[in-house]
């Protein structure tokens, strides 16, 4: 029951802050992340009525998938290496989250291209400038948002972040803050809707929510400690 419990206590903290802030009810969705957790596990989430989850890895997501029922949707939320683009378009994903640099988006394009389908995506932004982090950090989007919104075969829903860790939810704020303020000025410069901002995980996702998130993705308040062993 553990796990049930705890999907539903994050549903109700989701519809509170979304009510403080004066969002729509269900105007954000829940995807579990359940990379390192059994089948079993997932199933329970699924019984429970969750249907999108979330990969770090590619060969794990495509280990899954087959063992879930059809109805789940799967969205790959690690980094994505270009050598793996053309097996992520196969593998069935409906989003693929974390696009990290012109240079990877330009090789999704093409060789959604090639296969014939469009790839929909997520920028992700190094919303902290670290130099160690992934992601376009924002003066790198906004010179390349020409470049990205030309790319024939990509259908980029909006972005993504994932911030340095902080001591306290209220801590990851200005970051949130920072990925909407960005996602609406490359609105009104056009030529996308941009609909989608993925932020905040297990330790921030209400504050994510109070700052505009339409996606938060939470792994451990769900399924429990990671082990990575
Ligand atoms: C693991 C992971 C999460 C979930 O983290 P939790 O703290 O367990 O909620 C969210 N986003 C990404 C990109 C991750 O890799």
């Amino acid at each position: 029951m553990y796990i049930q419990d705890q999907l539903n206590e994050i549903r109700a903290a989701i519809a509170a802050a979304e009510k403080r802030v004066g969002r729509p009810a269900g105007s954000v969705t829940l995807l579990a992340v359940s990379k390192t957790f059994p089948v079993s596990d997932i199933m329970q989430a699924y019984a429970d009525g969750q249907r999108l989850f979330g990969e770090n890895r590619l060969q794990e997501c495509m280990e899954k998938m087959p063992q879930m029922p059809a109805d789940c949707v799967w969205h790959l939320i690690g980094p994505l290496q270009r050598n793996k683009v053309r097996k992520a378009l196969e593998s069935g994903v409906a989003l693929i989250q974390a696009v990290e640099s012109a240079k990877t988006a330009a090789a999704v394009s093409r060789i959604a291209g090639e296969l014939g389908c469009t790839a929909r995506i997520l920028l992700e932004v190094n919303v902290d400038g670290e130099e160690s982090k992934h992601g376009f950090t924002p003066d790198e989007l906004r010179a390349s948002w020409s470049e990205l919104t030309a790319l024939p075969a990509l259908d980029i829903r909006g972005l993504m972040c994932i911030p340095a860790p902080t001591e306290t939810p209220e801590g990851a704020r200005p970051a949130f803050a920072a990925l909407r303020a960005l996602a609406e000025e490359l609105r009104a410069r056009g030529p996308l809707p941009l609909p989608e901002l993925s932020m905040g995980m297990s330790h921030d996702y209400a504050v994510a929510v109070e700052e505009g998130a339409t996606i938060v993705r939470v792994g451990s308040a769900i399924f429990g400690r990671r082990d990575y062993h």
